[in-house]
């Protein structure tokens, strides 16, 4: 029978587990239907709300794991981003480069705020198969990874901005041009 897959609605800032540092999984749980479906339901809901990464706790699981992907052709980063789950994700910084860039977040609806992160770091953590994860990347992707992990550690960009005085309205940003 086919089963389609549910869209969850999206935490907004407030919601107490989105300030949770989120449970750590292991692997014969990362493999269990119910985790497998929850990562399909994290896909769909990531590609309803347009975003690029998604978090547990942004559909209110206490459970460490994101998913990334951007289709390529997309302006803020042509080269898309390979549609990627990871478990448990740990950041390795690769130098010490880092770059500021602006961000938002499906959490905090409309606002885009700049935070400096690092350009190029190494993730490892669980794959969807439940083995060791492990991958290199740089630049949009980077930021990415660094964003949503953040988020499993209960940490939101905002927190990340060196003051709030440059946060601003996506509708209001496209008028300074
Ligand atoms: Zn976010």
């Amino acid at each position: 029978m086919l089963v389609s897959t549910a869209i969850r609605k999206a935490a907004l800032l407030g919601r107490p587990i989105l300030r949770k540092v989120l449970r750590r999984l292991k692997p014969d749980e990362v493999r269990s239907s119910e985790v497998q479906r929850l990562v399909r339901e994290m896909a769909v809901t990531m590609e309803e709300y347009d975003g690029v990464g998604i978090a547990g706790n942004q559909v209110g699981e206490d459970l460490a794991v994101f998913i990334m992907g951007l289709p390529k052709g997309v302006k803020r980063h042509p080269d898309g981003i390979e549609l990627t789950v990871v478990f448990n994700p740990v950041i390795t910084p690769v130098g010490v480069e880092t770059e500021e860039d602006w961000e938002g977040c499906l959490s905090v609806p409309d606002l885009r705020g700049p935070v400096t992160r690092l350009k190029k770091l190494e993730l490892s953590g669980l794959g969807l198969d439940g083995k060791a994860f492990k991958k290199v990347y740089e630049g949009f992707p980077a930021r990415v990874v660094q964003h949503e992990t953040d988020h499993l550690n209960g940490i939101v960009y905002l927190d990340r901005m060196d003051g709030l005085k440059s946060l601003s309205y996506m509708s209001e940003m496209g008028r300074r041009a």
